[in-house]
């Protein structure tokens, strides 16, 4: 095994929380930060009990930003952040390095998002411009890694893009013996470079975003999976190795208020809810199984989402890396979703 590859166990599930740094909203409101931190314990103040700050300790907590100073009207920014900043570059290498690695040694691995909309998922899974977030930088280094070692391996990885998802009712999710879940008539395409990637991504999320309005919604409200499966052959020892790298940006976590007119909505509100909810327990479960629990049920069957993650997420033996990122707002305006988020990231340790 090489440096990086790690065993399966407890310790393989990577929790990150990352803090973005206020909108214009937040401070229009005039509002100020909740959050401090220390190492990797992250303390959460609720804004209406001075009495009760929540600390809570992951593998790794970070501010996103390194110009999170004072503001001079001393409003909205702590004095004293602690803690510590990371830009992209430094997510990738605490959550992406080992993904990536363990992919090349022909372990599945299994990356997730999460956090209220506005939070700062997508700005850690796929970045804005030069700021190339885990999934475009996963791939630079994937292809890189190709072509070192183009000589003795011959890999293709394919993206998954479902063209049928435009269809009335959408794709069929069936389960065999051997396979486990999959997406019936998923569009599987070859690729050999990173930018080509990229193009499939744009085309991808153009296609997330016809559909979910096709469905009277937007993308924060639809989860997003990119697959990556990589096949090597190593011809002179004349072996294969095969592995999934799971990339899963997940709909916001807010929940679901009833207006008006909207009960499509909130069906589809529950629905998500629903998956995010068994996605949780699922993770829970898992975490009890690794630390040595006795777990009698593993709810995978209860969501479309996590039976399609059942082998990512531990239904195989060859799933190694787990990693999870969790999104939040500094804000006291976005408390109650921020100490959610952070229950929920709780669960997987
Ligand atoms: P989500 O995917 O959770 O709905 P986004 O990733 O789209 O949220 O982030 C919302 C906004 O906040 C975007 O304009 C994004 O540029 C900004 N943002 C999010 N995270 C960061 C960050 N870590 N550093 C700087 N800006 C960020």
């Amino acid at each position: 095994r090489a440096k990086g590859a790690e065993m399966p166990g407890k310790d393989c599930v990577k929790v990150a929380v990352r803090v973005r740094p206020f909108n214009k909203r937040e401070r229009d409101a005039g509002s100020h930060c909740i959050i401090s931190m220390a190492s990797s314990t992250i303390t959460i103040q609720d804004p209406r009990n001075s009495q009760s700050p929540r600390s809570f300790c992951f593998d790794y907590a970070y501010w996103s930003h390194s110009g999170f100073t004072r503001d001079r009207s001393g409003l909205y920014v702590p004095e004293e952040p602690g803690g510590r900043y990371a830009d992209q570059g430094s997510v990738f290498q605490d959550l992406g390095e080992g993904i990536l690695e363990n992919a090349l040694q022909g372990y599945n691995a299994t990356l997730l998002a999460y956090g209220q909309t506005g939070s700062g998922k997508s700005y850690s899974m796929v970045g804005y411009g030069p700021n190339k977030g885990l999934v475009p930088t996963l791939c630079d280094r994937l292809f890189q890694a190709i072509r070192a070692n183009q000589d003795s391996r011959q890999c293709q990885v394919v993206d998954l893009l479902s063209r049928g998802s435009r269809s009335p009712g959408g794709l069929r999710v069936r389960e065999e013996q051997q396979r486990g879940f999959y997406v019936e008539g998923l569009r599987r395409v070859p690729c050999d470079s990173a930018p080509q990637v990229e193009q499939l991504m744009e085309q991808g999320t153009r296609i997330r975003t016809t559909a979910t309005t096709h469905m009277n919604a937007n993308s924060s409200r639809s989860h997003m999976l990119i697959i990556f499966q990589l096949k090597q052959i190593f011809s002179k020892e004349s072996i294969t190795k095969q592995s999934n790298i799971n990339l899963v940006d997940l709909a916001g976590s807010e929940r679901q208020r009833v207006s008006g007119s909207e009960a499509d909505r909130l069906k589809e509100g529950t629905a998500i809810n629903l998956s995010l909810t068994t996605l949780g327990n699922v993770i829970s479960a898992l975490a009890d199984v690794a630390v040595g629990k006795k777990v009698v049920h593993i709810p995978y069957r209860d969501s479309v989402l996590t039976k399609l993650l059942q082998s990512a997420l531990g239904g195989n033996s060859r799933t190694v890396m787990n990693a999870q990122i969790a999104a939040l707002s500094p804000a006291d305006i976005c408390y109650e979703e921020s100490i959610s988020t952070l229950r929920y990231a709780e669960r997987a340790k």
